[in-house]
């Protein structure tokens, strides 16, 4: 892939104006804190401004890279060459079926706390289960993301999904409804993360999954969500309480949460911690005295500290359990380019 920044720059700021730089550090746009450059970085804020940009990457074969809140992703020492775009539509609406039921029709990129603290205050349950989920809606989808016996795939109606699979064939991007029971959903899984699984090399480091011009090239853009009339002082107490559990149970520092799902009938955090690895230090990064299952930035960590942290947790769960943990965390850039 190659790619002009001054080309793409010229072109794009004027359809963006305020809201795209040259040369933005990713670690300012990923809980962890960690990550390289993005040769371009935009803000999309409407959904025409996302529908162009996804048309003009591919009509001039512009890498680019879509993200949400980057609470689930690790960037690159090296970045992202093309652009990084970040999905801040965040509109909804609340359609009131009058039975105690209502439908949320959100853009994806509503952020979870912030929609949660306001359905609150409005009487409406549903996405409860989710304050410590600092991601938007639209990446909670993606890796049917969930906490306290909630997840996505248990409240979601349909997503609205401009799909861009097909544009090497000429077909245009175009816009496509998925019921909820079409997306595959299981544990931190939906089919649009199919392709996506983290692999390990023969030294026992983390590969990104391959990435195309368009990545992800099925977005989801807006969403339906099943709510249900709750009081709201019930749903501000349960809110509180699960902040509190969070409190006492995850580290403070920058992280992107889980780094592993948990395997079948186990916890990745009881492993890591069985494993003799918690606590383990390697440059600014650390595996979590708190929780093992979260690698933190403890100042200044580089994502190849990070990388060799999952790499020594991964190694020593196989060797000791032969259990072959998964990523939950997803890795995004130039991997290649680096040797941790
Ligand atoms: C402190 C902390 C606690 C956490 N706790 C939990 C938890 O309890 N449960 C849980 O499930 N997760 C948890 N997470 C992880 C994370 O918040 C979720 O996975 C969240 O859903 C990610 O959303 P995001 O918008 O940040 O996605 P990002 O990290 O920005 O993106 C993740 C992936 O989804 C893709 N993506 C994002 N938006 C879209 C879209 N609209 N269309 C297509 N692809 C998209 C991106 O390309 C990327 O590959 C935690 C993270 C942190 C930092």
């Amino acid at each position: 892939m190659t790619f002009d920044v001054e080309t793409a720059y010229a072109t794009l700021h004027p359809l963006f104006p305020g809201r795209i730089r040259r040369n933005e550090p990713l670690s300012r746009h990923s809980t962890f804190g960690v990550g390289g450059p993005a040769d371009l970085w935009i803000t999309l804020e409407t959904r025409a401004g996302l529908i162009d940009l996804v048309m003009l990457c591919v009509e001039h074969r512009w890498p680019l890279l879509l993200i949400g809140n980057g609470t689930n992703v690790l960037f690159a020492d090296a970045g992202v060459r093309g652009i990084v775009a970040r999905i801040a539509l965040n509109t909804y609406t609340i359609e009131d079926h009058g039975d105690g039921t209502a439908l949320l029709v959100a853009d994806a990129g509503v952020s979870w706390p912030r929609l949660l603290n306001e359905l609150a205050v409005q009487g409406w349950g549903g996405l409860e289960f989710g304050p410590g989920i600092p991601g938007t809606l639209g990446g909670g989808v993606i890796s049917n993301a969930g906490a306290h016996h909630g997840n996505m795939s248990h409240v979601l109606e349909w997503v609205e999904v401009l799909d861009a699979r097909h544009w090497q064939e000429g077909v245009q991007p175009k816009m496509v409804f998925y019921q909820q029971h079409e997306l595959d959903f299981s544990y931190r899984h939906s089919r649009f993360r199919a392709q996506r699984r983290v692999q390990f090399d023969e030294q026992g480091y983390p590969i990104a999954a391959p990435r195309r011009l368009i990545e992800p090239e099925e977005i989801v853009m807006r969403l339906a969500v099943r709510l249900v009339r709750t009081d709201s002082e019930e749903l501000r107490a349960t809110i509180q309480e699960y902040k509190q559990h969070r409190k006492r149970t995850q580290p403070p520092q920058q992280s992107a949460g889980s780094v592993f799902k948990n395997p079948p009938d186990d916890y990745s955090g009881r492993l890591i911690e069985a494993a003799g690895v918690k606590g383990l230090v390697h440059g600014k990064a650390s595996i979590s005295e708190r929780h093992a299952n979260f690698i933190v930035n403890v100042g200044g960590a580089s994502a190849a500290d990070v990388a060799a942290l999952i790499r020594e947790a991964h190694r020593r769960v196989l060797e000791q359990f032969g259990v072959d943990l998964e990523m939950e965390v997803e890795l995004r850039g130039e991997w290649k380019a680096e040797s941790p």
